[in-house]
C-alpha cells in the first residue's frame, strides 16, 4: 500500500438496536490530510472511526481507498492503525515490545522488526527508550509510545480516539503542535475524534462536524469558524451571538437592525463576540447605543455583555478600547463580521 491514498466513504451507516449511531454518512478524505471528527458526545464519532479501522461492520455503505474496497477487510490487513484513548499499552511489556506488537502479528523478521521500532520511537521523540518500562514513562510518553506502535506497521491512515483526553491542558497544547507537525513531515492522513473545538482548530486541515450521526458541518478550521452552516455548528464552534433574520441579497433585517451578512444562508444571522467593536474602522455598520452589563478583564480582551433595545449580545474588544467608557457605548458590526445561516 502506498503512503497515501485516497479515503471515500460512501452513504454510511451502523445501527445499534434502535440507535442509528451513524446514518447515510458520506465524505472524502484526501490524501494527506488532517481530519478532525468534532461533536457532542454520542454524535457518532467513535463509531465512524471504528467503521475505519475495521473494528465495526457498517450497516450499509462502503468505504474506499482510492479504488479499494475496504469495507469489510480485517483491522490487521488494511493499512489503518488506531491509537486508542487510553493508549491500550501492555504494562508488562518494554516500551520496544510495545511498540514492536503491530509487527510480530504481522511475523516481521527481529531485524527489521528493531530497526523499524526505532525508528518509529525517533518520529515521535523518543530515540533510545526501547528498554524502558511502561510504568516509569510519563502521560505524554505514553501517549507518543501509543503513536509510535501505530506508526511503526507504516499506515497510511492513523486513527485517533481523543488521543490527548487524558493529559493536562499545557501538555495536550504541546501534544497538539506535535501531532500537527508529525501529520505534515510524513504526510499521512491523520483522522482525529475529539469534543474540544480548540483542538479541533488547532491541528485540523478539515474540521468535520457531527450531530446526531450526521455530519453538521464540514471544511477549514476558518471557514466552519467564520462561516457556519447552522446554528448548532456556530455554537459548537465557540460563543457566537444567533439573530433571527429576514435575509435576501445579502442583506439581514434582524432585531439590530439592517447590515450585509456573508454566506448564502437565510435562516438566521451568527455573529462572534470579536466581530463587534466600539471603535468603527472602515466598513463598519452602527447598531446603536448598547447599556454594559457584565465587563470581564480577561487579559489580552475584555468580555462584555451587553444590550442593544431588548437584545442581549456578547462582545469581546481589546482593553483600551473601554478604558473610560460609562455605561453606555456605541456598538459597531465589523465588516465581514455576520454570517448567514442556512438551518
Ligand atoms: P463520545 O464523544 O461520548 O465518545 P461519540 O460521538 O463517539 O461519543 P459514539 O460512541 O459513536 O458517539 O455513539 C453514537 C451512538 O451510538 C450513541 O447513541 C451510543 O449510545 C450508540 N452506541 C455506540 N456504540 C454502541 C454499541 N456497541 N451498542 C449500542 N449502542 C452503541
Amino acid at each position: 500500500m502506498t503512503k497515501t491514498a485516497n479515503l471515500s466513504l460512501k452513504a454510511l451507516s451502523k445501527r445499534f438496536g434502535e440507535t442509528m449511531a451513524v446514518r447515510d454518512l458520506s465524505l472524502d478524505i484526501p490524501a494527506s490530510s488532517y481530519v478532525v471528527l468534532l461533536g457532542p458526545s454520542g454524535s457518532g464519532k467513535t463509531t465512524l472511526l471504528s467503521m475505519l479501522g475495521g473494528f465495526t461492520a457498517p450497516t450499509s455503505g462502503q468505504i474506499f481507498l482510492d479504488d479499494d474496497d475496504i469495507t469489510l477487510m480485517q483491522p490487521a490487513q488494511r493499512p489503518t492503525a488506531t491509537v486508542f484513548q487510553d493508549y491500550a499499552l501492555f504494562p508488562h511489556l518494554s516500551v520496544g515490545d510495545n511498540v514492536a506488537f503491530g509487527l510480530s502479528v504481522r511475523k516481521v523478521a527481529k531485524a527489521e522488526a528493531a530497526r523499524r521500532v526505532a525508528e518509529a520511537l525517533d518520529m515521535v521523540g523518543l530515540k533510545g527508550f526501547e528498554k524502558r518500562k511502561i510504568s516509569e514513562a510519563s502521560g505524554g510518553q505514553r501517549q507518543r509510545i501509543a503513536l509510535a506502535r501505530a506508526l511503526v506497521i507504516d499506515p497510511a491512515i492513523l486513527l485517533l480516539d481523543e488521543p490527548l483526553g487524558a493529559l493536562d491542558l499545557n501538555l495536550r497544547r504541546q501534544m497538539q503542535d506535535e501531532l500537527r507537525a508529525l501529520q505534515k513531515r510524513e504526510r499521512r492522513t491523520f483522522v482525529h475524534v475529539t469534543h474540544d473545538q480548540e483542538e479541533a482548530m488547532a491541528i485540523a486541515d478539515t474540521i468535520v462536524i457531527m450531530k446526531d450521526g450526521v455530519i453538521e458541518d464540514a471544511g477549514p478550521p476558518q471557514d466552519v469558524y467564520s462561516h457556519p452552516r447552522s446554528r448548532f455548528s456556530a455554537q459548537f464552534m465557540g460563543e457566537s451571538n444567533i439573530l433571527d433574520a429576514d435575509i435576501s441579497e445579502g442583506m439581514a433585517e434582524t432585531a439590530l437592525g439592517r447590515f450585509p451578512v456573508v454566506g448564502k444562508g437565510t435562516a438566521a444571522v451568527a455573529i462572534r463576540p470579536e466581530n463587534f467593536t466600539v471603535t468603527p474602522g472602515e466598513g463598519a455598520v452602527s447598531l446603536g447605543m448598547a447599556a454594559l452589563e457584565e465587563v470581564v478583564f480577561q487579559g489580552s480582551f475584555v468580555r462584555l455583555s451587553a444590550r442593544i433595545g431588548n437584545v442581549e449580545i456578547r462582545l469581546r474588544v481589546p482593553p483600551a478600547d473601554i478604558s473610560g467608557s460609562g455605561q453606555q457605548v456605541e456598538v459597531f458590526l465589523k465588516r465581514g463580521g455576520a454570517a448567514a445561516l442556512q438551518s
